[in-house]
């Protein structure tokens, strides 16, 4: 085994898809971009296991992709674009759920000919992204009889406050004052969301969900990667493609994992404590220093590299004070799963 490995303790991981799938009526897995870490392939074969029949997805590419092995219902989640002719062939698709965010394109789908289009209406709430503002909601009307509204969508900002409740109140209620249509949310709270699921009725909320459902039992998931070689080195020998001397003796080890898998490509955090502001300040600044904290931890601790990552393979130093690690040794290594490329993925 070699390469950047993500172990998947699969009872757990199951489990735990199972439990939220059933705590969460109405639930909606997002299958987008990286997948996860676990590939487009992978999620929608979990929903299909947990007898979801709608799957969520970001862009007309990855529709026509995820429907070659799903044979649910497909949400696109990112603005339908009349421009876009792949977007355009996927409206026509009776599979296929587009999400609609301005008046213009409402009025081109609904003009597309053929069936009408499955879309969903976007409320543009305090994210300021993309949707119809409350005031224009009403206009729908010219347009709702030529296409099939299948819901309301209202994407949240990330709050850990009461903000995002009242919120999702106020908009569903103006959305449903206009169209009475099944309201669908994403980073609503889990509690709020169930809370307004039982308040709407059966059928009426549903919650797109990918972090959380995915990445929300991180017991579960384990990212390694191997040792492939290591070498005494002396402090002011030089070292790697950039020729930096070491600053003490010790050991260079070499690492599987490098750009080609997202090692040393630090997705921005939220940073919301002090303590994580203090932590990306210390590690930029120690990167403008020329030198970088890696993601490898190797006997309990942390690493730095000896330069930047390479493609496939990272150089991380050790002092002279510890036993360095076997060639073919496994090291935990934290990677941020929705831009990590794995090279292998296990189930155990
Ligand atoms: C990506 C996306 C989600 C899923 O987001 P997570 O934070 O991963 O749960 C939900 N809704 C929309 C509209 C999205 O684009």
């Amino acid at each position: 085994m070699t390469g950047l490995t993500l172990t998947i303790d699969t009872t757990r991981w199951h489990d735990h898809l199972r439990a939220l799938a059933e705590r969460v009526p109405g639930i909606v897995p997002v299958a987008k971009g990286n997948g996860y870490g676990f590939g487009l392939r992978q999620l929608a074969d979990e929903t299909t296991r947990l007898g979801l029949r709608t799957l969520a997805v970001g862009t007309p590419a990855e529709a026509a992709e995820v429907k070659e092995y799903f044979d649910g219902d497909i949400v696109i989640l990112l603005p339908w674009e009349p421009n876009d002719p792949h977007a355009v062939e996927q409206a026509r698709d009776p599979r296929v759920i587009v999400t609609a965010s301005r008046l213009t394109d409402l009025e081109i789908l609904a003009n597309l000919g053929g069936d009408r289009p499955r879309v969903l209406v976007e409320v543009l709430t305090s994210m300021r992204r993309h949707g119809l503002p409350v005031e224009d909601l009403q206009a729908i009307d010219m347009w709702k009889d030529f296409l099939a509204i299948e819901g309301w969508t209202i994407h949240l900002p990330m709050r850990g406050d009461n903000n995002n409740r009242v919120e999702a109140d106020k908009l569903g209620r103006a959305a449903l004052a206009v169209f009475d249509a099944p309201l669908w949310f994403s980073h609503l709270p889990t509690a709020d969301y169930l809370a307004m699921a039982a308040r709407l009725g059966e059928g009426k909320a549903r919650l797109r969900m990918g972090t959380t459902l995915w990445l929300g039992e991180p017991g579960a998931l384990k990212t390694t990667a191997t040792v492939l070689d290591v070498h005494p080195i002396k402090r002011g020998q030089r070292v790697g493609y950039w020729q930096r001397p070491a600053a003490a003796d010790g050991y260079v080890v070499v690492v599987s994992g490098g750009t080609a898998n997202g090692i040393g490509l630090e997705a921005p955090t939220s940073a919301k404590t002090l303590k994580s502001r203090a932590v990306s300040f210390a590690t930029g600044a120690l990167e403008a220093a020329g030198r970088a904290l890696s993601p490898y931890t190797i006997l309990g601790e942390k690493r730095w590299f000896a330069e930047p990552p390479h493609m496939q393979s990272s150089l991380v130093m050790l002092p002279a004070k510890v036993d360095p690690p076997n060639v073919g040794d496994e090291l935990p290594v934290d990677v941020r799963n929705t831009i990590a490329t794995f090279d292998q993925i296990i189930f155990v």
